[in-house]
């Protein structure tokens, strides 16, 4: 049986941080706030996945008083939601995500995350989408305080497609 999942995520900005974005480093001089690495975007695949599987939220598995979290690499909290998606014999079919920021530019920085969420998905790349827009200067995110990302998976019975 195929199952869809989303996630959502905001984290702030702030001065002093390196801008982990889709398991890359993107050059801005600030970075996302965090218990984690503060990787919105990996944060909200990974909440999409444990949706799809049905198994709460990363706030559930990888909560902020747990010092293990502290400044990991969010690939490890993504690694961690595939573990469930493999557990149950299912394998990712495709993602598409949104990133939305006043700042920096990020598309010329598509193509790397994509690759990188493929190979923690453990997917081709054309199966994951990213995208980019603004806030049209509304709100935190439009202000420039923060950052935010959504994301949508399919998955299906692995070996099925
Ligand atoms: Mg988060």
């Amino acid at each position: 049986m195929a199952r869809i999942g989303q996630g959502s995520d905001v984290h702030r900005l702030s001065p002093g941080r390196e801008l982990r974005l889709g398991g890359i480093t993107v050059p801005f001089e600030r970075g996302l706030d965090g218990h984690s690495d503060g990787d919105v975007l990996l944060h909200a695949v990974a909440n999409a996945l444990l949706g799809a599987v049905g198994e709460g939220d990363i706030g559930l598995h990888f909560p902020d008083s747990d010092e293990r979290w502290r400044g990991v690499d969010s690939a490890a909290i993504v690694d961690a939601a595939m573990a469930r998606v493999r557990r149950r014999a299912l394998e990712v079919v495709n993602l598409d995500a949104t990133v939305v920021a006043e700042a920096p530019r990020l598309a010329p920085h598509r193509r790397a995350m994509q690759e990188r969420i493929a190979a923690l998905l453990g997917v081709a790349a054309e199966r994951v989408n990213v995208k980019f827009r603004t806030a049209e200067r509304l709100g935190e995110i439009g202000r420039g305080e923060a950052i935010g990302a959504e994301a949508a998976v399919l998955l299906d019975e692995a070996g099925g497609r």
